[in-house]
């Protein structure tokens, strides 16, 4: 069974009559037949159109062959049924799509860069050049392509074939057999396709390239026609008027204003870091003055929740430099213990948190000199520091 497509004679036509050939299940889902219809199936990177038939939802439409099979969002009995599309996703996809075409040819035309891969979907369009794009290629390909839109070219589609068809400078050449579709752009591109376009390049509105991407060896271009590429440009107008007003600079210093914070972050970060370095070692000398002494060792037992993980192996750095035996817990993200031993002590660390860590629900593990390990539950971290204590001092390692 052939469908006609109506909408290969008029792209504008969004509501049509026409009979119920044949019905299945699709899934949980009834799909019909149709003997014509103006909704678009998916194909050649454009999605199926959405819309009702008799009333009711049309959630995809595919081909297959020349039969176009509508699956349903409910059921419909009756056999004359009246189609009606949803008509601004379908012009939605028709600016996208056309916009693509426009871009390909011009990246053709201006650099012999042949696209490879065009995806439409919900949030936006892109195309796929082979190899390296700079970003003066693309701002030329918009300009032109934009240059054709504000020209208001008119767009012809035609079935050809044979010489008619050779005659014609196709951007690619056709993938299928017999009469080809060709959608011209008069005096700028031709291409074989069967989507839907609009009358006129006018319609595309405006071609918005949001993103230049490297992926393997291509490049892919994220852009935006139309109401779509309104609505982009209106939500970035947006953040860089909120940015400006919270930077307090006017919107093209806001790259330099951004550069002097980071700079800024970067030489306080620095400085921070050197004071927690000096006071670590204060903290040590403080520390090592209180030790309680275990076997003529000084020892250091630390709880604390606002040390990071490597100021805390900076201070147990600086506790066993000066002799002491340490066992340290940090309570943030993640509860963790560091035992580490001075010079000159031969206890074994990693067998000591082995041991407390198990017996606790936690696990660890390191070296003689220094180890460390997690908890699971926070609540045990002053019992882990007290075993470390109580097995230190009645020499169980
Ligand atoms: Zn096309």
């Amino acid at each position: 069974m052939k469908t006609e497509r109506l909408y290969f004679a008029d792209a504008y036509l969004r509501r049509f009559e026409a009979r119920v050939v044949d019905q299945r299940a699709e899934g949980d889902r009834q799909a019909v037949l149709l003997d014509r219809t103006a909704f678009y199936p998916e194909g050649g990177g454009q999605p199926a159109d959405h819309g009702t038939l008799g009333g009711v939802g049309v959630i995809d439409v595919q081909s297959e062959g020349d039969a176009i099979w509508h699956v349903l969002e409910g059921s419909i009995a009756e056999t004359a049924v009246t189609g009606e599309i949803d008509w601004g996703r379908r012009f939605d996809h028709m600016q996208q799509h056309h916009g693509q075409h426009l871009l390909s040819a011009a990246f053709e035309q201006l650099f012999r860069l042949s696209t490879v891969a065009f995806h439409l979907g919900t949030d936006y369009a892109s195309i796929d050049l082979p190899g390296t794009v700079t970003e003066e290629q693309v701002s030329e390909a918009e300009w032109l392509t934009n240059n054709v839109v504000w020209d208001d070219r008119p767009i012809e589609t035609r079935f050809l074939e044979g010489a008619e068809l050779a005659a014609v400078p196709l951007r690619k050449p056709p993938t299928v057999d017999g009469p080809v579709r060709v959608v011209s752009v008069p005096e700028f591109d031709h291409s074989a396709c069967g989507g839907t376009h609009p009358r006129s390049t006018g319609a595309v509105g405006l071609l918005h390239v949001r993103r230049r991407e490297r992926r393997g060896s291509e490049t892919r271009i994220e852009f935006l026609c139309g109401g779509r590429a309104l609505r982009d440009l209106r939500s970035k107008t947006l953040i860089v008027g909120r940015l400006s007003a919270d930077l307090t600079v006017g919107p093209d210093e806001i790259e330099e204003a951004v550069r002097r914070i980071r700079e800024r972050e970067t030489e306080g970060r620095k400085r921070l870091s050197e004071a927690v370095s000096r006071l670590l070692t204060y903290e040590a000398d403080v520390l090592i003055v209180g030790a309680e002494r275990i076997g003529g060792t000084p020892f250091v037992r630390v709880d604390r929740d606002d040390l990071s993980m490597d100021d805390a192996r900076s201070l147990a750095r600086e506790l066993t430099a000066r002799g002491a035996t340490v066992a340290l817990g940090i309570r943030g993200d993640r509860t963790q213990v560091i035992v580490a031993r001075g010079v000159g002590s031969t206890i074994d660390c990693a067998a000591i948190v082995k041991r407390v860590l198990t017996e606790l629900g936690g696990r660890g593990g390191g070296q003689p000199e220094i180890a460390q390990g997690g908890l699971a539950d926070s609540a045990t971290l002053s019992e882990a520091l007290d075993r470390i204590h109580r097995y230190l001092r009645e020499s169980l390692f």
